[in-house]
């Protein structure tokens, strides 16, 4: 008979090193220990979503002393990168000079992947990519590991309800195989992408009536590099659209970024609306008929994948826009293209005003000229991450406050990173001095993100 008592279920297996197959059991964490049942968790910090802006908000509200347990809905954290396979880490530096503009945990996950030193100050690539996805995985299972004093991770769980009273959000409601756990936070960090949380609390948020498109990525084996090959690609896409097999599609990007004979595909484009239930069902079927109908295309049309075969795609289609709150500051396209300063900066941002239009884009994921909507360095207001009428939430990653077309470069991988550290430093020290996040000074979260060399790095 399986064991599944309360104590042998009060066990998180975690992975100790990249690269290795060594597994230790460990108590979930200090405070659920002492509660009753799994069903009712109190903690200081609560993050949801486990992705590019929640792994790193979970880790630094850790490491300054918090208790924190990180929730997410996939069985393993990276958000994008790792649900979606997006291996780019754009926004950690300048297009032009490549100085890295954002350090602290993102170039620590970035140098920890092999693709720069941990002191470098400036990149080889603007825009660098890494190279194995599922080590990724690995490694934030081993990052989390380090802080399992403070830390807990459950995989698996779906936020489903947060309930407020007043300004206050008491609790969040989870579904996971416990059954559905209420969880008592002190302060919630929502970093779902969606703002789910900030939505079913009732803070103001708006969602453009159409948002970007969504994206399924996949990789094709077996394919031979030859000259031309992009062009080819394309070519059999217009065709295959034609024939009426394929809607839309952008590019296509066909990359060999993992392996010499293997290309890793983005020009899946399907329009929905991820915050409905039914259309983002849709729109997963759709991205999974569109890439294999691409796949068909290229082995039917394109001599390079005479022999390739399709070997997987993600499991997720990628969400780039959904809902943003409205917080104390809603960071402008004006603010970003004429570099306004903010005292309260705790992040720095960099990447181009990104739109991908609702239609198919020959050649680009874009239909303008992004070099006319490249903003120099920017910063990011504290206030962007904090909503209207609730105390005790923040909001950080492609969720926070900016309008549609600041939020077209403040959603990228690094720029969310960069957000969700600051996040978890802020919640940290809401924890330790007894005050809400959203009376906190964010000239003082600055000042405490500075001290650890974590930005904001707008200057030179
Ligand atoms: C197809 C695509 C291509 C992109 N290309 C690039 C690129 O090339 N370079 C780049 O830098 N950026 C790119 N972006 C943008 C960027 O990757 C995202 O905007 C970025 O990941 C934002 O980080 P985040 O932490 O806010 O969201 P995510 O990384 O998406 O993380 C959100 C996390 O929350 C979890 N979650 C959501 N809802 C719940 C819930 N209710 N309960 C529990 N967990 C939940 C999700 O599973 C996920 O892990 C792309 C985006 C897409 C979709």
């Amino acid at each position: 008979m399986p064991d599944n008592s309360p104590s042998s279920r009060r066990t998180f297996i975690q992975s100790t090193a990249v690269g290795t197959a060594a597994v230790a059991a460990t108590p979930l964490f200090a405070a659920e220990a002492a509660s009753p049942s799994r069903r009712v968790i109190e903690t200081d910090v609560l993050v949801c979503g486990g992705g590019c802006a929640g792994s790193a908000a979970a880790i630094a509200a850790a490491r300054n002393g918090a208790k924190t347990l990180l929730v997410e809905k996939a069985p393993f954290a990276g958000g994008i990168i790792t649900c979606v396979g997006l291996p780019y880490f754009d926004g950690i530096a300048d297009i032009t000079t490549k100085r890295i503009v954002v350090r602290g945990i993102a170039l620590e996950m970035l140098s920890k992947s092999g693709v720069c030193a941990p002191d470098a100050r400036t990149v080889t690539r603007h825009n660098p990519t890494i190279p194995n996805t599922f080590e990724f995985k690995l490694l934030l299972d081993r990052l989390f590991a380090e802080q399992r004093d403070n830390l807990s991770v459950l995989f698996n769980s779906f936020v489903c309800d947060a309930h407020s009273n007043g300004d206050r959000i008491e609790s969040v409601t989870l579904a996971n195989k416990d059954g559905l756990v209420t969880v008592k936070p002190k302060t919630v960090i929502d970093c779902s992408g969606d703002a789910d949380v900030a939505a079913w609390a009732g803070a103001p948020f708006e969602q453009n009536k159409e948002v970007q498109p969504l994206t399924l990525h996949f990789r094709i084996a077996n394919v031979t590099p030859t000259p031309n090959l992009s062009k080819q690609c394309r070519d059999a896409l217009g065709a295959a659209q034609q024939r009426g097999e394929l809607p839309y599609y952008y590019g296509p990007g066909v990359m060999f970024l993992f392996g010499k004979n293997e290309v890793y595909i983005h020009g899946v484009r399907v329009p929905a609306d991820p915050t409905d239930a039914a259309d983002l069902s849709r729109a997963e079927a759709q991205g999974r008929a569109d890439a294999h109908a691409m796949f068909q295309a290229w082995k039917q049309d394109v001599p390079a994948f005479k022999d390739s075969y399709f070997m997987e795609a993600y499991p997720w289609i990628g969400v780039r826009e959904s809902r943003r709150i409205i917080g104390k500051l809603v960071l402008s396209e004006e603010d970003l293209m004429t570099t306004r300063r903010f005292n309260d900066a705790i992040a720095t941002g960099c990447w181009y005003l990104d739109l991908h239009p609702n239609k198919t884009t020959l050649g680009s994921a874009n239909d303008f000229d992004p070099k006319k909507v490249q903003p120099a360095p920017y910063d990011i207001p504290y206030r962007s991450l904090v909503p209207q009428k609730l105390s005790n939430l923040l909001v950080a990653g492609r969720c926070h406050s900016a309008t549609r077309g600041a939020h077209a470069s403040t959603r990228v991988t690094v720029t969310a990173m960069a957000m969700g550290q600051a996040a978890g430093q802020a919640a940290a020290m809401a924890s330790r001095s007894n005050t809400d996040v959203a009376a906190l000074d964010g000239v003082k979260v600055r000042e405490a993100l500075a001290k650890q060399d974590a930005g904001p790095f707008t200057d030179a």
